[in-house]
């Protein structure tokens, strides 16, 4: 893991999971089911959690929905699913939380929006509402500001006290301090209201990637709550996930930053759990966490001669992660695996010797043949037209070997060529009819 060291937080539970305190950076989501809809939020809400999600978001937005929230979390448990929801509210929160006891309970989170609570004089009294209620049913709230919908009374406080500065600063600037000063006004509110000061999450959205990060700088510096980062209306597609991590990269290389959110607007019919793909993904790349074992990849270029090269790494990659279901439970440490695919012998060979387990397949001009590296040594040559399911078993062989123990893994892996295996001991150099400079 990278050693980054990590801005000090208080940590705060979340049903069974920790935000916070130095706990490990938690990934989560949130649905777009209506959830009134049983069925279908109770399914994508499992499927967000079966794809890693360790928190998951719903809206709670009518009196069918609060309704339905028990019945979610019910549904979940006996489909032997225990991530803990967490209710998004906006202007009835208090009167659905106080209406609904059971879902109230139900819930192991409540994330409120302080400039959508209520204007004028009831915004106060429902705010006090929604804290007496986490209160009540010792539940944690993420006071979760966001640039669409920032507090305008606020606001309008603070752009007047611009106004009469000695040295005024640009709007932009204005409207960043009050998306912070929302946040930690509405904790200390919160606090002074009798909420424990570790029941409190804190987050700034905005979808500017340059506004998110001085927003989140100055919360860390001001503030030792938790913080839940993530770049609202992110976008779609690569657009997104590029917006999303160049933000929080930056973020999280400074030490900023318990939990994370990608919100990616999905294409039509698109998968909702890509957003959790990106985040495990992103705090893996930074060597943050573990999730799933690395596929190392070339690009491919003008030496890879087809398309089996990128069939080997799509399928590995997409075994390694359907694996990962029962591998996490039966072989601990598996997460960390690296598996290099590369598509020729230039980079190849020396790719596969710091992965775990390497092939380098045929590039343009070489001898169909594909080596395989284990533990940085070559042990055998694949050839033949099943080099891809041949490579999948040895995956096996050595994550079994490797993760548990399992000699009978550890002599195949080790074994000579039986059908379509070379094991030849050739040099690595052998499959290369002419010798190339890397060019990478
Ligand atoms: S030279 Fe070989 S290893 Fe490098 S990108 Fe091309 S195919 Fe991949």
């Amino acid at each position: 893991m990278a050693n980054i060291p990590r801005q000090k937080t208080r940590q705060v539970r979340v049903g069974h999971a920790l935000i916070g305190g130095g706990a490990p950076v938690l990934v989560q989501s949130m649905t777009n089911t209506d959830t009134a809809d049983l069925h279908s939020t109770a399914t994508q809400v499992a499927e967000l959690a079966r794809a890693g999600s360790e928190l998951v978001r719903i809206t709670v937005n009518t009196a069918e929905a609060a309704a339905q929230v028990p019945r979610i979390r019910e549904r979940l448990d006996a489909m032997g699913c225990d991530v803990p929801l967490v209710g998004d509210f906006h202007f009835n929160g208090h009167k659905l939380l106080a209406e609904h006891p059971d879902c109230a309970r139900a819930l192991a989170k409540y994330r409120i929006n302080p400039g959508n609570v209520g204007r004028g004089a009831k915004r106060d009294e429902q705010f006090a509402t929604l804290i007496a209620m986490a209160c009540r049913y010792d539940k944690p709230v993420r006071i979760g500001v966001n640039w669409g919908s920032l507090d305008q009374e606020l606001l309008a406080r603070l752009m007047d006290e611009n106004a009469r500065a000695r040295e005024p600063v640009d709007s932009d600037t204005v409207t960043r301090q009050a998306l912070v000063a929302s946040a930690l006004e509405s904790a200390a509110r919160a606090e002074a209201l009798g909420l424990a000061g570790d029941r409190i999450v804190l987050s700034c959205k905005v979808s500017g990637v340059q506004d998110l990060i001085a927003v989140y700088r100055e919360l860390a510096r001001r503030c030792d709550y938790p913080l839940h980062l993530g770049l609202t209306e992110a976008g779609m597609g690569t657009k997104g996930i590029v917006a999303s991590t160049a933000a929080l990269g930056v973020l999280l290389q400074e030490g900023i930053g318990d939990t994370i959110r990608i919100s990616l607007t999905p294409e039509p019919g698109g998968d909702r759990t890509r957003e959790v793909m990106v985040a495990q993904e992103l705090l893996q790349t930074m060597g943050l966490r573990s999730f799933s074992p690395m596929v190392i990849a070339c690009p491919g270029c003008g030496r890879t001669t087809s398309t089996t090269f990128q069939e080997l790494a799509e399928k590995i990659q997409s075994y390694l992660r359907e694996q990962m279901l029962q591998w996490r439970e039966r072989y601990p440490g598996v997460e960390d695996m690296h598996v290099a695919v590369m598509g020729c012998v230039v980079n190849g060979p020396g790719e596969s010797k710091h992965a775990n387990i390497g092939i380098s397949l045929p590039g343009s001009g070489e001898r169909p043949v594909a080596p395989v590296y284990v533990d940085g040594v070559k042990t055998v040559t694949l050839k033949g037209e099943t080099i891809a399911e041949d490579f999948q078993r040895l995956v096996d062989d050595y994550v079994a070997a490797t993760y548990a123990g399992d000699s009978a893994a550890r002599a195949r892996l080790a074994a000579p060529a039986k059908k379509g295996r070379g094991g030849d001991g050739e040099a690595d150099s052998d499959n290369q009819t002419i010798p190339i400079r890397a060019t990478h």
